[in-house]
């Protein structure tokens, strides 16, 4: 990658009053985890329509059985943070970043060190389910062992609900308080490092826009182009770990 490029994102980081990074399914490949729209990704196997809400309200048992077989090809290998995850986690702990904002529901990057209330997650979580009627979260892993153990669809502990993934699905609103905290962060950022997203999903994928006509230096870091690079200060075409740590390198 262009030590230029490498070097204009660690000054931008180090001039911004307001940091922000941005990240989407390709900061997690290195991980093990598959992306959606990537050459390994979901969409190679599956349909988008097999994660819409309307598919979940018609039919959540077959719904779940998809769910459980996406999540046990992910589970097995016990994704870990990788060094992208890392870095950003040190760079939040340093003051560099103010704030992660992610379209991932795997949290790698709560796993990496990066504090709760500093991860504004837009497309909720993996990691639990929560019931349809009385808003009860339950761990993934306990709900996808009853999954696997018949309970199809899953029912909730407290009141006997339908549980759905904590995630936000296609045809489902971003949860609100989210969603401003983002924008919020996008408007008064004076750097946003976009790390693994298509942007090919909106509004999430409207935040590099805003943050950029707000004046802010925009860096795209992404294996593939993205309808938003020709906005960008710097686009790097590379993988989101390398490109990272070449940047903290140059921070040092
Ligand atoms: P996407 O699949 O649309 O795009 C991922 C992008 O990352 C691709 O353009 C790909 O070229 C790039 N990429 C893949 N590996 C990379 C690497 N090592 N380094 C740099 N770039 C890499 O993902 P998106 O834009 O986040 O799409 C949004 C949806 O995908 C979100 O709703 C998100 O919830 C969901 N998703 C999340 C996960 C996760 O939590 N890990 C996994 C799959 C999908």
């Amino acid at each position: 990658m262009p030590v230029d490029d490498v070097e204009t994102i660690a000054k931008a980081l180090t001039d911004a009053e307001v940091a922000v990074a941005f990240t989407g399914a390709g900061i997690s490949t290195e991980s093990g985890i598959p992306d959606f729209r990537g050459d390994e990704g979901i969409w190679t196997e599956h349909d988008p329509s097999d994660l819409h809400i309307e598919r979940f309200r018609r039919d959540p048992g077959t719904f779940w059985r998809t769910w459980l077989m996406l999540h046990d090809s992910v589970a097995e290998d016990a994704p870990e943070p990788n060094a992208g995850h890392r870095v950003l986690a040190e760079w939040v702990e340093d003051g560099t970043l103010a704030a992660v904002v992610t379209q991932n529901g795997d949290g790698l990057h709560q796993d990496a060190g990066t504090p709760d209330d500093a991860v504004v997650e837009l497309h909720g979580t993996f990691r639990e389910g929560v019931c349809r009627a009385c808003s009860a979260r339950e761990p993934m892993d306990a709900i996808v062992d009853r999954v696997r153990d018949g309970q199809v669809p899953p029912t909730c502990r407290e009141c006997g609900g339908t549980l759905k993934p904590g995630a936000v699905l296609f045809g489902q609103q971003l949860p609100t308080s989210e969603l401003s905290r983002a924008q919020e962060l996008a408007r008064r950022s004076d750097a946003f490092l976009v790390v693994g997203s298509s942007l090919a999903v909106h509004p999430a994928a409207g935040l590099p826009v805003q943050a950029e006509r707000a004046g802010a230096f925009l860096a795209i870091v992404n294996l593939e182009p993205t309808p938003v690079d020709g906005r960008a200060d710097v686009v790097v075409h590379g993988r989101a770990g390398e490109t990272l740590t070449a940047v903290a390198d140059a921070l040092q």
